[in-house]
Parts: structure tokens; sequence; C-alpha cells
């Protein structure tokens, strides 16, 4: 499983609509300071349910979307979609290729769709248990984020091994059968 692309519409610095594109290798994305390249790592966690703004960078959820430049207006919503190809079937659903795509707009509605079709926040989590990639996974480590695990508390370095060994589903599981 690799991630194929991220697209970007009114997300942040991104106005127009662009789409990265990758390969099942190691990319590097260069440029100058301020010039967005933070952004593209905010997008995928964004767009895998972060609900955090501060985790963002921002102020509140609505800060994502386009507020404009000088010679350009804001935009009225945020959209980024990512796709993975999953040929060798990590993700448990029944296709090649998984498309997670997010839209806010300045109302506050948002969505979620998964290939296509409206789902849910806790589809896109349960998708990605136990794959390192879901926004808690090990698969983005922001800046700062190493030291924080280290000096972080064993209960929360154990979920990241949970994870790494794949019985998070199992736990969740557990935990949903007991409150029933
Ligand atoms: P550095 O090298 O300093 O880490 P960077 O390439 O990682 O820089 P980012 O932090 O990704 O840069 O991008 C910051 C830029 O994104 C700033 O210019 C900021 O104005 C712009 N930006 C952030 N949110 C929005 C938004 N909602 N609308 C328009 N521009 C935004
Ligand atoms: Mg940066």
């Amino acid at each position: 499983m690799y991630l194929k692309s991220i697209e970007v519409q009114g997300f942040k610095s991104f106005a127009n609509k662009i789409t990265f594109e990758f390969h099942n290798g190691i990319t590097g994305i260069v440029g100058p300071n301020g010039s967005g390249k933070s952004n593209v790592g905010d997008a995928v966690r964004w767009v895998l349910g972060e609900q955090s703004a501060k985790q963002l960078r921002g102020g509140n959820m609505q800060d994502v979307i386009f507020s404009g430049t000088e010679t350009r207006k804001p935009l009225g919503f945020a959209y980024v979609a990512i796709t993975l190809d999953n040929s060798d079937h990590k993700l448990p659903i029944d296709y090649q290729e998984v498309t997670i795509a997010r839209r806010l707009y300045r109302s506050g509605e948002s969505e979620y769709l998964l290939n296509g079709t409206s789902c849910r926040l806790k589809d896109v989590n349960e998708l990605f248990y136990d794959t390192g990639i879901g926004k808690e996974g090990y698969s983005i480590i922001g800046q700062g984020q190493i030291d924080k695990i280290l000096s972080g508390k064993p209960e929360e370095r154990r979920e990241l091994f949970d994870e790494a060994a794949g019985i998070v589903k199992f736990k969740r599981r557990k935990n949903t059968a007991i409150k029933k």
C-alpha cells in the first residue's frame, strides 16, 4: 500500500485545485519558507480526520479554508482527497484503490467520502486501524513529535506499539462489547 496522490482545493495556501502525484518510493517536497510544504502534511492529517485546529496550526477549523491574498478572494470551502494504492489489500476493503476525501464549508457543514460515497469519520478511522496510517498512527511524524513520544507516558507509547502490532481493532471491539 502506498500513497498515490493528494488532491487539494481551497485548503490553506492552495487556492487552485492541484494534485500531487507520488510513486512507490521516496518523495521530497522542497521550497522556500512559507511556500506550503507543511500545509501538504496538514492536508493529509486533516483528510484522515484531524479534529484539532491546533494540530493543524490554526485557531479554529475554518482556518484551513483558503483565506485569500491581496490579489485573490477567500474561498468558501476546503477540499482534500488522498488516494492510496491498495493492490496488496492491506486496507480491509475490496478495492485496488482507495480515495478518502473531506470537505468543509465556512458554515461548518462538512463531509467525508470514501471512494466517492459519503461516510462517517468513524468509517475512516476504522479503515485505518492497525495500519499506522490513521491520524493517530505513526506514518505522519510531525515536528517535535519524536520528543513527545520519547518523553510521553508509558500508556501513550503503548498505543503506538499496539498499532504497530495490529491489535488496536481487537481492543476497540473488546471495549465496545464490554459497553454493550
Ligand atoms: P517553512 O519552511 O517555514 O516550514 P512551509 O513551506 O512549511 O514553510 P507552510 O507552513 O506550509 O510553509 O505554509 C505557510 C503559508 O501558508 C503561510 O504563507 C500562510 O499564510 C499560508 N496559509 C496558511 N493557512 C492559510 C489559509 N487558510 N489561507 C491562505 N493561506 C494560508
Ligand atoms: Mg514547514
